[in-house]
């Protein structure tokens, strides 16, 4: 590509018109059909067009799938590699997606209805990102050798599981593939990843670039599906271990099916209703007002990080919510595929009605002050003005389930603890903020909310890998990102052998 290109909305809509979609399954080294020839309609929610037909893997597909992952972590071609070879291999791999980051983001835009601003600053070279960074920890992380009897050495040591599952949602389609299958491959594992049924096209590609880029067959396998295929997965007695990211109810099914059949571990990423607590001595309004914005309508609101429960002291809440307003009116539905958009598309009709009809609860329970209404009809697509709601009772159902769109309630409060109350109040604790000038404040009330991430006077910062991510409570069990993903994909083993 010439340097100088100038990649406007034009660039990007002939870009997108070039594509040759190849929606296949990859599976054992091979872009294969299901096994029964099923496939289902990929449709774009830019403009509600079919972009392609995806294989639909049923039994079939997964049984091959997962004895093809089988093999290859028995036969050792990836987790006998020694590590600096594994870890070349797949820093080629990020180096080839790399090359390849323009058609994989349009190709996530297309699908997921995301802003191509996003997809190229964040999604793609984030997932590669993610790539690199488990690829360098290969050979940096050893065992332990443990204290014990003089006649004795003691080994602790980490194992690769071997098959490991990954059944992942589509707010971040390759982004939250990679936090599963980027740490469970720089473990030895072999993967089997199911991407979402609504946005599967990036998955599908980055395997076919996985193998271009030489890694063996039978590592890395994609089989795109519905419910039904995950739920095939879960129930699998050859899969060792779950990871999963989506909503807390099939994360609980997840676990009901591990316990069904062989146990497998499972690890959980789920929803969350993430408070942004602002307090009289906020250090800067303007800023808290355009980061409250951007916590619930970056992403269309499709984050499970969401901060979509804005809780603001009573005696700044007037001025606040105008700033509020203000940085809201940023927020306007547009062409996904032009870079100047900020807003792009709800994913599918269904999620589309979803958050339309919390919407209809919120006029209901609460006061509406933007927003509520579907935008950009006549492009055939599925889009949502950003909305604020007025919340007296935080009750009422918009602030207590997760909606996962461009939704904000706005709840006040009196007091610190009764910030902190209403804050925990809720069956989630994925992340949570505190805006504050009191360093002491900052302090005890990070410590006192239930949740896995805490942001001091600032909202959804820590883009690195050196964060461990996840939830308390309903949100979830286990941490992706960090060294402490790369774990969860191992066994422990303990070895002692006795010297005389
Ligand atoms: P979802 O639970 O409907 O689906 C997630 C995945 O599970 C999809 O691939 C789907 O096909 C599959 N699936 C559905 N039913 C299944 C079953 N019975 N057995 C096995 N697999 C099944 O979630 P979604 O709508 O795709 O994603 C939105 C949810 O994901 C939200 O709740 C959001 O908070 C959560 N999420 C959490 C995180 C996190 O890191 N905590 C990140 C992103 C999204």
């Amino acid at each position: 590509m010439d340097t100088k290109t100038v990649k406007d909305v034009q660039y990007w809509k002939t870009f997108a018109g070039s594509l040759k979609i190849d929606a296949r399954a990859l599976i054992d080294g091979q872009s294969v059909d299901a096994a029964d020839g099923k496939t289902f309609d990929c449709v774009s929610p830019i403009d509600g067009k079919v972009l392609a037909q995806v294989a639909d893997c049923g039994e079939a597909d997964i049984d091959r799938a997962v004895s093809a992952a089988r093999r290859s972590f028995e036969q050792g071609v990836w987790a006998g590699l020694n590590p600096r070879k594994r870890k070349a291999a797949m820093l080629r791999w990020a180096a080839l997606l790399r090359d390849h980051a323009d058609e994989l983001s349009v190709l996530e835009t297309l699908d997921a209805g995301k802003p191509i601003g996003d997809t190229t600053s964040v999604d793609i070279p984030g997932a590669i990102y993610c790539i690199e960074w488990f690829a360098e920890a290969i050979d940096k992380v050893g065992g332990e050798v443990a204290p014990v009897d003089h006649h004795l050495v003691g080994l602790v040591t980490r194992e690769p599981i071997g098959v490991v599952a990954a059944v992942v949602p589509w707010n971040f389609p390759l982004l939250m593939a990679s936090w599963k299958f980027a740490p469970a491959l720089a473990a030895g594992n072999s993967v089997v990843l199911k991407p979402s049924e609504k946005s599967p096209l990036t998955a599908i590609r980055v395997a076919q670039l996985a193998l271009e880029a030489g890694m063996p067959a039978g590592v890395f396998n994609v089989v795109p599906g519905f419910g039904a295929t995950g739920k095939l997965l879960a129930l699998h007695m050859d899969v060792d271990c779950l990871a999963f990211t989506g909503s807390t109810a099939v994360g609980k099914q997840i676990m009901q099916c591990a316990g069904q059949s062989n146990l497998k571990r499972v690890w959980l990423e789920l929803g969350g209703k993430s408070p942004n607590i602002v307090l009289p001595d906020c250090p800067d309004l303007d800023r808290a007002a355009s980061s409250a914005a951007s916590a619930i309508f970056y992403n269309m609101g499709e984050m499970c990080t969401a901060g979509s429960r804005l809780l603001v002291h009573r005696d700044i809440k007037d001025v606040f919510i105008e700033k509020l307003l203000a940085a809201a009116a940023s927020y306007r539905p547009g062409d996904p595929l032009d870079p100047s958009t900020s807003m792009g598309a709800i994913v599918d009709t269904i999620q589309l009605e979803r958050v339309l009809s919390y919407i209809e609860s919120g006029r209901q329970q609460a006061t509406l002050l933007c927003g509520g209404s579907r935008a950009l009809e006549d492009s055939g697509g599925y889009y949502i003005e950003p909305t604020v709601f007025d919340v007296t009772d935080p009750a009422a159902r918009i602030a207590r389930e997760e909606i996962f769109g461009p939704v904000l309630s706005v709840l006040t409060f009196d007091s610190v603890d009764e910030a902190i109350r209403i804050a925990n109040d809720s069956e989630y604790g994925l992340a949570a903020a505190v805006w504050t000038s009191n360093l002491t404040t900052a302090h005890e009330v990070s410590r006192r909310l239930r949740a896995g991430t805490v942001w001091v006077n600032c909202y959804d910062e820590g883009g690195d890998m050196n964060f461990p991510f996840g939830g308390y409570k309903q949100s979830g069990n286990g941490r992706d990102k960090s060294l402490h993903a790369l774990e969860k994909y191992t066994e422990l083993k303990s070895t002692l052998l006795r010297l005389r």
